[in-house]
C-alpha cells in the first residue's frame, strides 16, 4: 500500500510504500514542547521505506533543539511539518506527520499519545533504530 503525503503547497512531499493493505497505523502525538505547539501526530514502521521529494531546498527549514538528534523539516512557504528525520550511526531515520497524508482513510489511523520525557539519549536512539523508517530516501529538485 502506498501512501502518499505532502506539506500544503505541496513543496515537500512523500510516498511511504506500508506492507499490510489496508494498513494500521499507529499514530502520535507526541508530547514535546516543538510537537505540541505545531500539532505533530507520527507514524513510522521499521518494514516501510519512505520517499521524500522536495522541489525547492531553500523552502525547507531544518530545526533541531534539545539533544539536536532529530531533524524536523518545516515547509518555510506553507509551515507544514510533514517528516522527522535522525542520522544515527550513518543511517537515515525518519518518522512522518500523519496530518500530511493524502490518500490515507481515517478509520487506518490509530491515534494515542505518547511521552518520550525521562528517555535517555541512549535509550531513545535505540527506540529510533527499532521503530522508525529505516528506509528513507530523500531527493530534491525536479
Ligand atoms: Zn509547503
Amino acid at each position: 500500500m502506498f501512501i502518499t503525503g505532502k506539506c500544503h503547497c505541496g513543496n515537500i512531499s512523500f510516498e511511504l510504500d506500508w506492507e499490510a493493505d489496508p494498513p494500521e497505523i499507529p499514530a502520535r502525538a507526541c508530547d514535546c514542547s516543538f510537537c505540541v505547539k505545531h500539532g505533530g501526530v507520527w507514524t513510522s514502521n521499521p518494514k516501510a521505506r519512505l520517499a521524500v521529494a522536495i522541489r525547492d531546498v531553500s523552502l525547507v527549514s531544518k530545526y533541531a533543539f534539545g539533544s539536536r538528534t532529530a531533524t524536523f523539516h518545516v515547509c518555510s512557504r506553507c509551515g507544514t511539518v510533514p517528516l522527522v528525520t535522525s542520522e544515527i550511526e550513518d543511517h537515515l531515520y525518519a518518522v512522518v506527520n500523519v496530518n500530511v497524508f493524502e490518500n490515507a482513510d481515517q478509520s487506518w489511523i490509530r491515534r494515542a499519545s505518547a511521552s518520550f520525557e525521562g528517555e535517555d539519549l541512549e535509550a531513545r536512539l535505540a527506540r529510533r533504530q527499532r521503530n522508525w523508517i529505516g528506509d528513507v530516501r530523500i531527493r530534491s529538485g525536479q
